[in-house]
C-alpha cells in the first residue's frame, strides 16, 4: 500500500534529515488503508511533529474518520527547515506518514489552525505539496483545502489560501462534510460548483464565494464515548506531551473575559465517570503509557472530580499509572486533588492568577484572592512539591502601573510564604495580553512594546525573594499575534510576502523575525495600528459573520461590566443567558453528581509525602539476553527510544520487568554497543531483568515485544557469572554497499 515515492523517501530523504523519526511513520497504532474507492483526507498540524502529535483534537478526528470504511484518513506535519530544504532539492513532494502519499493526491487537505503564528507554515506546506497557495489558482475538484480549529473563528487573514473552513467542533460535522463531497464531487462540473454545494452546509464557510450568510459554530451536544479512541497513536520518539490524554470535559463555566477558549467551547459538556474510567483503562493497554493527563480547561471544576479520582485510583494508579492535571483553578482545588497529583511525577504545579490586583481580577472576571492561592500553596508544599509556576498577563484592559505594583506584592507574599519550606522555585511567567475575537475583550487595545517593557521594569524592580524567578514572553511575538488575531483579508498579501521573504516557524523564538514582518507591513501599505488599537462597539468586525452561539450583545455587556469592574457570576451559580441557551440546556450537559465514597482511605494512605529511598520493586531476579535484528523500518530508532518502547510493550503485555532502585526507577534493560545511526543490523543484543514472579514463556513474550519494531531472533537465560553486554561484543562489522554510479566519486577521493 506504500506509495511508489516510498523508496525515494527511504534512500534519499530519511537518512539525511535531523530527526528521521518525525517522518518515517514508525509509530504504534497507526491505521493504514488502501485508498482505492475511498474518500481520502490528510489531517495536517502546521507545526513540528512532536507538537502536533500532542494535540488531542487531531487524534479524535483521525479515529472518527478512520472508523468509516469508505474514508481513509492520514496525517502530516510541517517538516523542520532542513527537511523542507531537502524535499525541494530532491523534488520529493510533502507526503503523509501512513502511506507516504503526496498531499496533492488526497481529496481533502485538512489544516488545523491552532494559533496565529502558524500561517506562514501553512503556505510552506502547500508549496512543498505542489498545491497553489492561493485558492483562486487551484483547478479541478481535488484536493480541497479545508481549515478548522480554534483560529478558524476569525479565518479572514488566511481566507484567500483556503477553499473552505469548517467552523466549530469537528466530530460530527466533518463526516457530514465528507458525505456532502461524496454526493457532489462527481456531479459538480467545476470546482466552484462543488464549493457552492459545500457552502450550503451551516458550518462551512467558503471564502471565495463571498457569501455573507452567518456561519454557526455548532458545538456537539454530547461528548460521545465512541468518538474517543482506546488505541491512540504512540510515537516512538519523544513528543511534547508524552502521555495519554483523556478529555474529561469540554468548555468552561467560569467566563473569564479574556479567554477565547472559554467562549468558543461553550457550553460546558462533561463526560461520565463510567466512560472516563473505561476509556482510561483501555488506553493503558492500548498505548503502554503510564501517565494520564486529565484534559480540560479547568480540571478541578469537573463536577465529580473526587469520585473520578477515586475510580481512577482503583483502575489506574494501583497499576502504577500516574495522573496529571494540566489546568487547575485555585478556588476548586482540594487536598484530595493534590494528593492524587502527588502520586505522579512532582514536576511543576501551575496556577494562573492572570492579574495581580483584586481590581484587575474583577475586570477580567476571575475573582480569586491571595488567601486561596496561599491555601493551595500550603497543601502542595506540605506534600513535597518544590516547583510552582504562576501565570500572569500584563496589558489587560484598564490596567495601570498601580496594578503592576500590586502584582509584585502578591508575588512577594507567595514567595515569603514559600520561605518556610526551604528552597522552593517559583517561576513567574508573564505574557502580554492579546485581545481575541468572540470574547468581551475583542474591542480592547493591544499593549504597546514600550508600555509592556515599562511595566516589566516596574515588576522586576519590586520582586524581592530569592525563590522567585521571572520570565516573560517576547512582546514582539505578541504584537504580531494580535494583528493576525483581529485581522482581515488585507493581511493575506502580507503573510504571502513575508513567507516569500523567508518568514517561517514564526512561533519559534529562534526563527521569529519581527523586523522582517514590520518591513513587509510597510511594503504592503498596511497600517498596523488599525489592528492594535481599541475598537468601538459600533464598528463592524471582520469575524462578525461567524456566530459561535454567544450573542454579541452579551459580549458588549461584559465589556461594559469590565470597565465598571463588575463581576458576572459563573454559569453554575447563575445563568447569564449568554445566547448559548437558545440551542442548549446547559445544566443537562453536566455529569450527574456522585458522592465520593473511598477517598478517605486513599487520603489516609497517601497524605504524607512519599519517601523515595527505595524502589517498590526488587532488583532483577532473573536475566535474559535477547538477540534481534534491526529492520529498515527501525533503523532510525535510537536505543533510548527502543528502551522506552520495550518498557511500554512490557507494560501492555503485563510482563514483570524489574526496575532499578532510587528516586527514578528505570527498567533493567541494557543494550550492546549502539550501531551507527541509520543502519540495519543482523545481530544486536539486549539484556533484560525480570522479577522472580515472571512465569511466562520468554520466547513467546520477547517475540511479541520485539516483533513490531525489530525482528526477534533468539533469547537465552543468563546464569551464574555472565559477561556484561559491553564486554560481550568486541567489535561491530559493517557492510557498506557502494552503488556503481558512486564509483567515480570514490576514485576522485
Ligand atoms: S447559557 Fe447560561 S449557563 Fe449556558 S453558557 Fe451561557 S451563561 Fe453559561
Amino acid at each position: 500500500m506504500m506509495n511508489p515515492l516510498s523508496d525515494l523517501i527511504e534512500t534519499e530523504f530519511l537518512p539525511f534529515v535531523k530527526t528521521p523519526l518525525r517522518y518515517s511513520g514508525a509509530e504504534k497504532n497507526t491505521i493504514v488503508k488502501d485508498h482505492t474507492g475511498k474518500t481520502s483526507i490528510v489531517l495536517i498540524y502546521p507545526d513540528k511533529y512532536e507538537i502536533g502529535m500532542s494535540y488531542k483534537g487531531f487524534h479524535i478526528l483521525y479515529h472518527i474518520l478512520n472508523k468509516r470504511d469508505d474514508i481513509v484518513c492520514e496525517r502530516a506535519f510541517i517538516p523542520e527547515k532542513d527537511a523542507c530544504d531537502l524535499l525541494r532539492q530532491k523534488k520529493i513532494p510533502l507526503f503523509s506518514l501512513e502511506t507516504r502519499t503526496p498531499l496533492s493526491d488526497f481529496d481533502f487537505v485538512g489544516l488545523t489552525l491552532p494559533y496565529e503564528l502558524c500561517f506562514t507554515n501553512i503556505l510552506e506546506i502547500l508549496e512543498l505539496s505542489g498545491i497553489p497557495v492561493w485558492s483562486k489558482d487551484r483547478k479541478g475538484n481535488k484536493p480541497l483545502i479545508l481549515g478548522g480549529g480554534i483560529n478558524a473563528i476569525n479565518p479572514e487573514p488566511v481566507a484567500d489560501f483556503f477553499d473552505m473552513f469548517l467552523i466549530g467542533d469537528g466530530e460530527e460535522k466533518l463526516l457530514d462534510l465528507i458525505d456532502n463531497y461524496k454526493a457532489n464531487s462527481q456531479k459538480a462540473k467545476t470546482r466552484k460548483a462543488l464549493l457552492k454545494k459545500m457552502a450550503e452546509m451551516e458550518s462551512v464557510y467558503v471564502p471565495s464565494l463571498l457569501n455573507e450568510k452567518t456561519h454557526i459554530v455548532k458545538a456537539v451536544a454530547e461528548l460521545k464515548p465512541e468518538n474517543y479512541t482506546d488505541s491512540p497513536i504512540v510515537p516512538i520518539m519523544e513528543i511534547t506531551q508524552d502521555r495519554m490524554s483523556v478529555e474529561i470535559m469540554r468548555g468552561c463555566n467560569r467566563g473569564c473575559r479574556f479567554c477565547q477558549a472559554g467562549f468558543y467551547y461553550r457550553p460546558l459538556r462533561e463526560r461520565s465517570i463510567k466512560d472516563l474510567v473505561k476509556q482510561s483503562s483501555k488506553m493503558i493497554t492500548g498505548s503502554g503509557w503510564r501517565e494520564i493527563s486529565l484534559l480540560s480547561l479547568s480540571t478541578s471544576d469537573y463536577t465529580n472530580i473526587e469520585p473520578l479520582l477515586e475510580n481512577l485510583y482503583e483502575s489506574c494508579s494501583k497499576k502504577g499509572v500516574k495522573l496529571s492535571f494540566p489546568s487547575m483553578r485555585a478556588e476548586s482545588f482540594t487536598q484530595e486533588i493534590a494528593v492524587m497529583a502527588s502520586l505522579g511525577r512532582k514536576t511543576t504545579f501551575t496556577f494562573a492568577p492572570e492579574a495581580g490586583s483584586e481590581r484587575m481580577r474583577m475586570i477580567i472576571n476571575k475573582p480569586i484572592d491571595i488567601s486561596s492561592i496561599i491555601e493551595v500553596m500550603s497543601i502542595i508544599l506540605k506534600l513535597g512539591w518544590k516547583n510552582i509556576k504562576l501565570y500572569y498577563m500584563i496589558g489587560l484592559p484598564f490596567e495601570t502601573n498601580e496594578d503592576i505594583i500590586e502584582m509584585a506584592e502578591m508575588i512577594n507574599d507567595i514567595g515569603r510564604y514559600s520561605n518556610s519550606y526551604g528552597r522552593i522555585r517559583i517561576n513567574v511567567s508573564i505574557s502580554p495580553f492579546n485581545p481575541k475575537p468572540h470574547t468581551p475583550f475583542q474591542w480592547a487595545e493591544q499593549i504597546s512594546l514600550s508600555l509592556f517593557k515599562e511595566r516589566i521594569g516596574i515588576l522586576l524592580s519590586r520582586l524581592r525573594n530569592p525563590n522567585i524567578h521571572m520570565s516573560w514572553r517576547d512582546p514582539e511575538v505578541s504584537i504580531l499575534e494580535a494583528i493576525f488575531s483581529r485581522g482581515d483579508r488585507d493581511l493575506s498579501k502580507v503573510i504571502y510576502s513575508a513567507y516569500k521573504q523567508g518568514a517561517l516557524f514564526d512561533a519559534w523564538n529562534e526563527t521569529f523575525n519581527f523586523e522582517l514582518w514590520m518591513k513587509v507591513f510597510k511594503e504592503e501599505g498596511i497600517d498596523t495600528t488599525k489592528y492594535l488599537s481599541e475598537k468601538s462597539i459600533e464598528e463592524a468586525l471582520p469575524w462578525d459573520f461567524i456566530d459561535i452561539g454567544v450573542k454579541k450583545e452579551f459580549l458588549i455587556s461584559e465589556w461594559k461590566k469590565a470597565r465598571n469592574e463588575s463581576l458576572t457570576p459563573y454559569c453554575l451559580k447563575t445563568c447569564s443567558k449568554c445566547g448559548i441557551e437558545r440551542k442548549f440546556k446547559c445544566k443537562e450537559l453536566l455529569a450527574e453528581k456522585v458522592k465520593p465514597s473511598g477517598m478517605k482511605q486513599i487520603m489516609e494512605k497517601h497524605s504524607e509525602p512519599e519517601v523515595h529511598n527505595a524502589s517498590p520493586t526488587p532488583r532483577a531476579d532473573v536475566r535474559y539476553r535477547v538477540k534481534f535484528k534491526r529492520l529498515t523500518s527501525s533503523r532510525f530508532i535510537s536505543q533510548r527510544n527502543l528502551s522506552a518502547y520495550i518498557e511500554r510493550e512490557l507494560f501492555i503485555h503485563d510482563i514483570p520487568i524489574a526496575y532499578s532502585r532510587g528516586y527514578h526507577p528505570l527498567p533493567i534493560i541494557s543494550f550492546s554497543h549502539p550501531l551507527s545511526f541509520g543502519f540495519t543490523s543482523d545481530c544486536e543484543f539486549a539484556d533484560m531483568g525480570f522479577k522472580d514472579d515472571y512465569s511466562g514463556s520468554i520466547e513467546q513474550d520477547m517475540r511479541k515485544i520485539f516483533s513490531n519494531v525489530m525482528e526477534f531472533v533468539s533469547v537465552k537465560k543468563l546464569t551464574g557469572k555472565f559477561t556484561p553486554l559491553m564486554n560481550f561484543i568486541d567489535y561491530n562489522e559493517y557492510l557498506v554497499v557502494i552503488p556503481d554510479d558512486a564509483a567515480e566519486y570514490f576514485t576522485e577521493m
